[in-house]
């Protein structure tokens, strides 16, 4: 029986697509879906989603129907999980992450260990930053039992791509449920100006805005130059470090925005974590929810919890059998899994 979900619920973006490809193949229940992205602009599979379903097919070695670029509808029945050494390329600057996270699921509970290269996107807007995924979501993941280590070999920004980085899952049988209650005092704070074969006045005028709105000392700022992308690039990543996590809060520049205007950007976001006693930021927050869901119990606190949040909850809903129980708090939400 096929579950059947409509990938315009909600959020109507990648993120039903892929919390399906992830579910299915730890479960084993084959989906039908219809409506792929209906709520975006162009719906329909793009590079990042095709390459997500290849990703997730070649894992499991699914069946899959209807998968071609564009695509608004498809089954995928999976297979036997395997773990081993894969390569995945989106071929465009769509994000890699994203293909990574899609497949993670699977491989961290698989019955040996993997090697994964990854190319493609790096660092998108509107995607896990490489550094989000090295610094806050894999340490969490990894105090749930698997041990995931990412390295990045190369930069991809849009709309050059070419980024590419390596993955290595050690597995584990069950994961252990984490629980995260309110956030403990502020250990470490970093704005981190990231420019890519641009100048440094750039990421030197952004960080100035983000830490002179947040009233960071001069010292938690670190430019980040490389020439090792294929295009140019450019992101503001502000850290605040906890005893439970380091959260990152970027933005990214675009042509026709101003640096300043990136600087305040992502000092809005991290201002409002900073206001808030919640460990997790809306992009963890909407991240975490797989995990705790496979782990079968745990909880957290978030700042809030967005479209996607909610539309995961549905979605992971369809083929687990979890409950999840939000309560709203003075400056937080907290989540729990049951
Ligand atoms: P679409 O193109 O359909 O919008 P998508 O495939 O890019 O979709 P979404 O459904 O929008 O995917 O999901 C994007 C994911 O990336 C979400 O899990 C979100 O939390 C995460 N994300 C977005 N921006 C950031 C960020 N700055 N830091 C960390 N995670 C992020």
């Amino acid at each position: 029986m096929f579950v059947r979900i409509d990938g315009g619920q909600g959020e109507g973006g990648g993120q039903v697509l892929r919390t399906s490809l992830s579910l299915a193949m730890v479960t084993g229940q084959p989906f039908q879906i219809e409506n792929i992205r209906a709520g975006r602009q162009r719906p329909g599979l793009l590079r990042q989603h095709l390459t997500a379903v290849q990703a997730a097919a070649a894992v499991c070695g699914a069946a899959v129907e209807g998968v071609a670029l564009g695509s608004t509808g498809l089954t995928f029945s999976p297979g036997v999980v395997r773990a081993g050494e894969y390569h995945f390329a989106v071929g465009t600057a769509g994000s890699a992450t994203l293909v990574l996270q899609t497949v993670l699921p699977a491989l961290m509970l698989a019955d040996g260990p993997s090697r994964l290269t990854l190319e493609g996107g790096t660092h998108n807007p509107a995607a896990p930053p490489f550094d989000f995924l090295e610094r806050t979501f894999l340490p969490l993941l990894g105090r749930m039992g698997p041990r995931v280590t990412v390295a990045l070999e190369r930069y991809g920004f849009y709309p050059a791509g070419g980024g590419r980085f390596t993955a290595e899952i050690q597995p584990v049988e069950r994961l252990a449920p984490l629980a995260l209650g309110e956030r403990g005092a502020v250990t470490g704070r970093r704005a981190i100006g990231l420019v890519a074969n641009l100048p440094a006045h750039i990421a030197e005028r952004e960080m100035a805005t983000a830490i002179a709105q947040l009233e960071w000392p001069a010292e938690a700022r670190a430019i980040l130059g490389t020439r090792n992308s294929n295009g140019p690039g450019n992101a503001l990543m502000l850290e605040v470090e906890t005893a439970e996590v380091t959260e990152i809060f970027t933005a990214f520049g675009e042509v026709g925005v101003s640096a300043e205007a990136v600087g305040r950007h992502a000092a809005g976001a991290a201002r409002r974590y900073l206001h808030s006693t919640a460990v997790a930021g809306e992009h963890l927050a909407d991240q975490l929810l797989l995990p705790l869901a496979l782990a079968g119990g745990g909880e957290f606190t978030a700042v809030a919890l967005d479209g996607h949040a909610t539309t995961n909850m549905e979605v992971i809903g369809r083929f687990l059998p979890v409950r999840f129980v939000v309560e709203n708090c003075a400056s937080h939400v907290r989540v729990a899994v049951a």
